[in-house]
């Protein structure tokens, strides 16, 4: 499929113009980064791997009847999707204490949350994506009132929805980011969820040995990347039995939906 020209270049994907107006091709990188930048690799394989399980997760999303802006998948790295007006907050639900919100608040790792806690946050990576409220939201016109109503309401339909996949393969959903977008129909406007749901946007951990299948793999130094990111997809049902790191990263073997 023709891409048209480069219209965004992340850390971690880059859009191009889509086929038809109103779309996009979202390509996923092997870049990885942390630590707002600071910390930089290219992880071979990553952007197949993270194209693949996001497709997955978006795709399953659309059948429980969440609008997000995944269309199709085109090929190993890239996927058209629908081009949204992105507001400018990442919604962070959380399960599990872990990362910032430890070491903010001091409590352990691990520790349960008796109900799930949503936090956003400004995307703003020149002020390191600062911690706001629902009143500088409002305030600040980033979303109006039933627009964040609405996203609070679907993060926790998405964590609820998602807990249960992930349990069901032996992993723990600790918290995730999501992001959400406009997407205009003439002067009406719809809130659809956006970006990527991806082990670079999750903490999974392993139910049985509490291992890390997710990006602290790349932020702490543990290494296995590509590894546990494949585990994710393998337990999926989404690699091909077979597969190996080698195909992945070289990009030769198709990865192709398994029919259920
Ligand atoms: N997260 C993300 N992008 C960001 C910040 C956080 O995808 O820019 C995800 C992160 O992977 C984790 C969750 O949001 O699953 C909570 O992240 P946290 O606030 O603990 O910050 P981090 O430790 O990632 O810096």
């Amino acid at each position: 499929m023709a891409r048209g020209k480069q219209i965004y270049e992340g850390k971690a994907k880059i859009l191009y113009e889509g086929p038809e107006k109103g779309t996009l091709i979202q390509y996923f990188k092997d870049d990885a980064t942390a630590f707002n930048n600071k910390k930089k690799a290219v992880i071979d394989g990553k952007g197949v791997l993270n194209n693949r399980i996001s497709e997955f997760i978006l795709t399953q999303l659309n059948q429980i009847g969440i609008k997000t802006h995944f269309i199709k998948r085109l090929n190993m790295r890239e996927q058209l999707i629908k081009s949204l007006e992105i507001i400018p907050i990442e919604v962070v639900v959380r399960n599990i204490a872990a990362g910032t919100f430890s070491t903010r608040l001091g409590i352990s790792e691990g520790t349960e949350l008796t109900k799930p806690i949503l936090e956003f946050y400004f995307k703003n990576d020149e002020l390191g994506d600062p911690l706001v409220n629902t009143d500088h939201i409002l305030t600040l016109n980033w979303a109006n009132q039933d627009e964040l109503s609405f996203i609070s309401e679907q993060a926790l339909r998405i964590n609820d929805f998602l807990v249960g996949v992930f349990r069901g393969i032996g992993i723990k959903l600790v918290d995730f980011k999501l992001e959400f977008g406009r997407f205009w129909n003439g002067e009406d406007s719809e809130i659809y969820v956006a970006d990527e749901i991806s082990p670079d946007s999750c903490r999974l951990w392993n139910i049985k040995d509490e291992k890390k299948l997710d990006k602290d793999r790349f932020r702490r130094d543990l290494g296995g990347l590509v590894e546990a990111y494949q585990e994710v997809a393998r337990r999926l049902g989404i690699m091909p039995e077979g597969t190996n790191i080698k195909e992945i990263k070289t990009g030769i073997t198709k990865i192709t939906l398994k029919k259920k």
